[in-house]
């Protein structure tokens, strides 16, 4: 289904920032604000939205920084809208950056734009759309049509995530400040990227206002063809389907493209335990890769339907064909606690984020121990683990140390293979993007 964005009332947002607004007016109602057309209310009558922020803000903003939280406002001229373009100055009244408004976020502002003044329009999210595309220029080929394209913050779209599925683009939004553009946004992404159809995701957030103010709901197809539920694409020519209308994330876990790439490297004849294994994305890779027997295991029966569907579309390749599998539904803590004796040659722990805020940042830590040592007694001799987390709130650091620290707890003397972190089109580029780590252990 497709909406109609012209009812959107702010449709007429082409933010013309001409370069007389370099300096904030002194009157509220000078002429030059009214001039200064568009911003989320469209209309030549409402003043542009201005903002002056605190000593602190101002410094974390021009080192890059893309958001300005709302207890850093010292002054604003109006309530302003969600969606509508925030133009920030400084304390001596100079152009400074301008962003997404949310009035409903701690993170008020969202920085599209630092510097000089310029129109957001059709042609700035065409820049924007180009730096990102030429970021990932030569990564893939075509036996990998899953990727991400644009990686919110890290990519200049604070907020905002693409991935590509074969034709299928999905844009999830993390801010429904993003939907006030959407109608350009779309236009832009048709043209470059030529897609069958654009999914829009919500973040839960996000769903209350998209429904009651701009008409757009979860999972809708904003653009192109519609589907049923699922679409195929490629990766490494593995054939995978990402659920891209109600799925997690966008429909795939993009995000462990690489580690699974690295596990097909080690599994030549290995038996291998894939924990929280979702829609068994590391038990193919671990099948190409020669595994004798490859296990899932998932709380979700939904998931390892998803994991058995996997198989099927691949196979016609002999070596996947070959591999033992077996599936489990269980609780992944207590079916590793209750199965403690060597026999797997190979086990991967990738579970959900278990520290979605900070105050559960001590329990995802112990959580994590607690796994990397329910994992390591499972191996036999030469066998390897692979612990992962995609907690930001647990560090690289912190969460490294605490794998160490379970292995070293063990009798055994282990070996640290390799740490990974963020894949290449999943760039992080601030320190609150960063959320993925591996690691992985050998034990004698
Ligand atoms: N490794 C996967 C992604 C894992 S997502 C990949 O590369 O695609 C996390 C998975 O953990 C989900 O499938 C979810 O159903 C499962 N899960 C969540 N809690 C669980 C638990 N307590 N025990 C077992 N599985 C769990």
């Amino acid at each position: 289904m497709c909406l109609d964005y012209t009812k959107s009332p702010l449709l007429a947002s082409v933010a013309r920032l001409p370069d007389n607004l370099q300096h904030m007016p002194k009157s509220k109602d000078s002429p030059l604000s009214a001039a200064a057309s568009g911003g989320a209310a469209g209309s030549n009558t409402v003043r542009r939205l201005r903002l002056r922020i605190s000593a602190a803000a101002e410094s974390t903003l021009r080192s890059g920084h893309p958001w300005l939280f709302a207890d850093s406002i010292r002054d604003q001229n109006r309530p302003g809208e969600v969606g509508e373009l925030a133009v920030i100055y400084d304390r001596k009244d100079r152009f400074l950056a301008m962003g997404l408004f949310d009035p409903g976020s701690p993170i008020r502002v969202r920085i599209l734009h630092a510097g000089k003044p310029r129109n957001v329009d059709r042609a700035f999210w065409g820049e924007l759309l180009e730096q990102a595309l030429i970021k990932r220029d030569g990564l893939f080929d075509s036996q990998t049509t899953g990727f991400r394209w644009i990686n919110g913050e890290s990519d200049g779209w604070p907020g905002l995530v693409l991935d590509r599925y074969g034709g299928t683009l999905v844009l999830k939004i993390y801010t429904p400040a993003w939907l006030a553009w959407l109608p350009q946004i779309l236009e832009v992404l048709s043209e470059r990227l030529q897609p069958d159809r654009i999914v829009l995701r919500l973040s839960r957030n996000s769903i209350p206002i998209a429904i009651n103010r701009f008409a757009n709901s979860d999972g809708q197809v904003v653009s192109g063809k519609p589907i049923v539920e699922t679409v195929t694409f490629l990766e490494t020519g593995l054939f995978f389907e990402a659920e891209v209308l109600h799925g997690q994330k966008t429909g795939f876990f993009l995000d462990q493209r690489e580690n699974r790439r690295k596990i097909e490297t080690m599994s030549a004849s290995r038996s291998v335990l894939n924990a929280f294994s979702f829609s068994g994305g590391f038990s193919l890779y671990a099948a190409r890769g020669g595994a004798r027997s490859v296990t899932d295991l998932d709380i979700s029966a939904h998931a390892l339907a998803a994991a058995e569907r996997n198989f099927t579309l691949n196979k016609t390749n002999r070596i996947i064909n070959a591999c033992m599998r077996k599936k489990v539904q269980a609780d992944a803590f207590e079916w590793l606690a209750a199965n403690r004796s060597p026999m797997f040659d190979m086990v991967i722990l990738d579970p959900p984020s278990l520290a979605k805020r900070e105050t559960e940042r001590e329990r995802a830590v112990s959580a994590y121990r607690r796994l990397a040592l329910l994992g390591l007694k499972l191996l036999r001799p030469q066998g390897v683990l692979l612990a992962c987390s995609c907690s930001a709130h647990v560090s690289e650091q912190e969460f490294f140390e605490t794998v160490r620290a379970a292995a070293r707890t063990t009798a055994r003397r282990y070996t640290e293979l390799a740490r990974t972190t963020h894949a290449p089109d999943h760039p992080a580029t601030i320190p609150e993007a960063k959320y993925l780590k591996a690691m992985y252990l050998t034990v004698p």
